[in-house]
């Protein structure tokens, strides 16, 4: 062709389109229409079915089919440069999903325009990247998939972290099919190494669509089939079969094994735990070959880590748990066996005591009384013990339960005093209770523990302590504006020879005892802070100590949130007795009840009764058997107990001959209304917990025969603000003329001063009088003038004599009406 023809060819239309059918590229027009948010190719030359795989004509028919070959990734830059009005977008590169699943890369570059009627027409090239352009995508694309599965794996490891070992399972199958699915393998699995017996087996598999599962044939695998494998592993290095078709013949094995599962490609990576060998992670692909730069192997190692980490942890926690449960079916074990064991000593444990004390009363010659005396204080210290471990194991074994009942908080503490004075008094300690005021009357807590607490607290503190005294402190703290709940603390303080800090942990230990510097000289089982702690507890509580050597200790209760209730405390109703208006002749009182407190706050009533000997059961078992052996003029039973409870034990004693005479007196929980009718048939009388001096003494008056010497008769007065309506008249202005003539002239002196002896002497001389006329209500107030005297608190002193004097007052207005 002559030269000028081929210009003019080339400078025509057709010869346009000729030459650009031979460049390597896509020349394209496309046009999209924004108001209906479609496009479509108008034009289309060059290397389509080359580049794209799809003839020219049918993109010319629809677009879609264009689009549908680009990566996800890289659709929305694309479509953005297609069919965005931003006319400075020019080029972008994206990947073109290929038949085989590969991608390869491709860049497009154009230029538009827009029309009046919102047509954007764009013409341009798609071509293959130039080498360097290549690279870069390359290293972007490299890039962006590592930072992919950076973030995979630290999802995965943030699920495998805080899974409950539980679910670990579920995450290590999650994360193998995360990671599956982002390498596009076909399989990915862990095996697991057996150091005992060197097996290999297949614990964990994912396996994409349409590939066959293998775990079930893959168990029990000599790691020595695969000695490269373990040199490799050893040396924490990975394996790489590019082609397992191509496995040097020396490792016929593992062709053997790999090449029945399909797989053409195999990336295997050691799993470590600190220096352990655990076993190792795989990834197969069973299509085509798989390349893995070693970033990703890198990573995919952290990763198998991870999984290795959470798998070691899971063994660990399982195996923890597996020593707990082991630890604790020893303990409660233990437990039963020492509560059975227990049961089994108590009985004839009762008989040793019981007939030591008859033989006791029986025999005159001093040598063999002492014998006598040293069995019989051995087997109480015996018995005491037995106590405590039934009640530890009674905790132990869950069969402990802790009841809520409306309680009221004075009259626990009135009965521990009650029980403590006269042991407080022998030694010369004072022994006092600080209710904080406004302190709530009525709280919702198990009655029966609260007690056995402060018992063991207050029982300690009067033991450890020579000198001074023991406190009680009670405050509260509201946590709701209509007072109905509260937290609740009780300190028990004491003057006496305190512990040392390294052992205020130590002494809440089963039977431990602080040593002394010689040899112990108290006595005790080291139980009872055990039991006290476990019992607080139980009730939601915490106790603490504090505490210093040779100054004394505190213990500290602490109960949380607790129901304040509104019900009021059953009043004390019935004669008040005095100790000298009453004899009764010699008498043995049998007490049955499980519950160390109730016995010694009956023993610490019968105290003053010198003619009346108590004795005591722990069951309704023990009470039968105690009853048969002793014969006591009078029994009072407890309701509730363990073993043997108190209607079986008075069924059994109200049809055996030798005992059906005996009165028995029931005693029963406040919450017990309904079982009135059957109480009442069955037994002579009954007491309502808590039960109070007057209502025990005047029961004891109905059934013993006794001698009034003198009595004063009043009604019960509730409460110091509640004047006395019914007191007699007389018996009141004979009250208020003592005052007024000994005692009134020294209050107004001591409204002005205060002086500790004036203070004391006032008080004794006025607790004296309040005796003479049984008048009860100024106990506390007394009570609380003596602490403020000893405190130097002015305030509360003052305070609390104008309380008095205005009290009286009120007496004279009423005495005078
Ligand atoms: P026990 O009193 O029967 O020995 P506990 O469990 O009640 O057993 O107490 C354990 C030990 O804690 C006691 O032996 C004693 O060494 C010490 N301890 C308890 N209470 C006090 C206290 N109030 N003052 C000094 N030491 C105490």
């Amino acid at each position: 062709m002559a030269n000028k023809n081929m210009q003019e060819f080339q400078n025509s239309e057709e010869g346009r389109i000729h030459l650009l059918e031979k460049l390597p590229l896509i020349a394209f027009e496309y046009v999209f229409n924004q108001l209906h948010s479609k496009g479509y190719f108008v034009k289309l030359h060059g290397q389509t079915e080359e580049f794209l795989g799809l003839r020219p004509e049918i993109l010319l028919q629809n677009a879609d089919a264009f689009f549908q070959l680009i990566s996800p990734a890289d659709l929305e830059a694309v479509k953005l440069l297609f069919e965005s009005p931003d006319l400075t977008l020019h080029s972008c590169a994206f990947r073109c999903l290929q038949p085989d699943t590969s991608s390869k890369w491709l860049k497009v570059k154009l230029s538009k325009t827009i029309d009046d009627d919102r047509m954007i027409r764009s013409t341009g090239f798609i071509s293959t990247p130039g080498d360097l352009e290549h690279t870069i995508m390359k290293n972007e694309e490299r890039f962006e998939s590592l930072n992919s599965l950076y973030n995979l794996i630290l999802n995965f490891s943030s699920l495998l972290a805080q899974s409950p070992i539980d679910e670990i399972h579920h995450s290590v199958n999650e994360a193998l099919s995360q990671l599956g699915n982002y390498a596009k393998v076909d399989r990915v699995y862990i095996f697991a190494l057996e150091p005992e017996t060197d097996l290999l087996n297949n614990t964990f598999e994912w396996c994409n669509e349409g590939t066959n599962p293998e775990i079930e044939n893959l168990q029990g695998i000599p790691y020595s089939f695969v000695p490269r494998w373990k040199e490799i592993f050893a040396q924490k290095g990975h394996v790489y079969i590019p082609r397992v078709s191509e496995i040097d013949p020396q490792y016929e094995v593992e062709k053997e094994i790999l090449e029945p599962q399909g797989i053409i490609s195999l990336l295997a990576l050691p799993m470590y735990y600190g220096d352990q060998f655990l076993g190792f992670i795989g990834f197969d692909s069973v299509r085509h070959e798989r390349e893995w730069s070693p970033e990703h192997i890198a990573l995919l190692r952290l990763a198998g880590e991870i999984i290795a980490g959470a798998l070691n942890r899971e063994k660990y926690e399982r195996s923890l748990l597996l020593a707990k449960q082991v630890a604790d079916d020893a303990n409660r074990a233990k437990s039963e066996f020492l509560a059975s064991m227990s049961h089994e000593i108590r009985t004839p444990m009762n008989a040793i005591l019981g007939f030591s004390e008859i033989l006791i009363n029986t025999i005159d010659d001093e040598k063999n009384k002492g014998y006598l005396q040293a069995v019989l204080s051995s087997g109480n210290t015996l018995l005491s013990l037995i106590n405590d471990i039934l009640d530890l194991s009674k905790i132990e074994t869950g069969q402990m339960e802790i009841m809520s009942e409306p309680i009221h908080i004075g009259s626990v503490f009135n009965e521990i005093v009650q029980i403590y004075k006269s042991k407080a008094q022998e030694r010369n300690l004072s022994l006092d209770i600080h209710l904080a005021e406004s302190f709530p009357k009525v709280v919702v807590m198990d009655d029966v523990r609260l007690r056995q607490i402060m018992f063991n607290l207050i029982g300690n503190a009067i033991k450890f302590t020579a000198k001074g005294g023991v406190s009680v402190f009670a405050r509260h703290q509201f946590l709701d504006a209509d007072h109905r709940h509260a937290d609740i603390f009780i300190t028990v303080q004491d003057t006496g020879i305190g512990i040392a800090p390294e052992n205020h942990e130590a002494i809440f230990r089963s039977f431990y005892q602080v040593e002394g510097d010689n040899t112990r000289k108290y006595d005790g089982t080291g139980l009872g802070l055990s039991i006290v702690h476990k019992l607080v507890n139980m009730m939601g509580g915490e106790v603490r100590v504090e505490s210093e050597l040779g100054k004394g200790s505190s213990f500290i209760l602490a109960f949380n949130a607790v129901e304040i209730s509104s019900a009021e405390p059953e009043p004390d109703a019935g004669y008040d007795w005095h100790s000298t208006s009453l004899n009764f002749e010699q008498a043995t009182i049998l007490v049955v009840d499980d519950i160390e407190f109730n016995r010694e706050l009956v023993k610490s009533y019968f105290l003053e009764f010198g003619t009346l000997r108590l004795i005591e059961a722990k069951s309704g078992r023990e009470g039968v058997e105690m009853c048969r052996m002793h014969k006591p003029e009078l029994i009072l039973m407890d309701l509730r107990m363990p073993e043997m409870n108190g209607y079986e034990a008075t069924e059994i004693l109200s049809n055996d001959p030798e005992t059906a005479n005996i009165p028995i007196v029931a005693f029963t929980a406040s919450s017990m209304k309904h079982d009135e009718a059957l109480i009442n048939s069955l037994f002579d009388d009954y007491l309502r917990k808590p039960i109070t001096r007057n209502q025990l003494i005047n029961c004891l008056t109905r059934f013993l025969p006794h001698k009034i010497q003198h009595t004063t008769k009043h009604p019960k007065i509730s409460s110091q603000d509640e004047l006395i309506p019914d007191l007699k008249a007389k018996h009141l202005i004979a009250f208020l003329k003592e005052f007024g003539r000994e005692l009134a002239p020294r209050l107004e002196i001591l409204k002005e001063l205060l002086d500790i002896e004036m203070i004391e002497s006032f008080l004794a001389d006025f607790d004296f009088l309040c005796r003479q006329f049984a008048i009860k209500e100024f106990e506390s107030l007394t009570n609380r003038l003596r602490q403020d005297a000893l405190q130097f608190d002015f305030e509360s002193y003052q305070r609390h004599l104008t309380t008095l004097s205005s009290s009286i007052d009120r007496l004279k207005q009423l005495a005078h009406k």
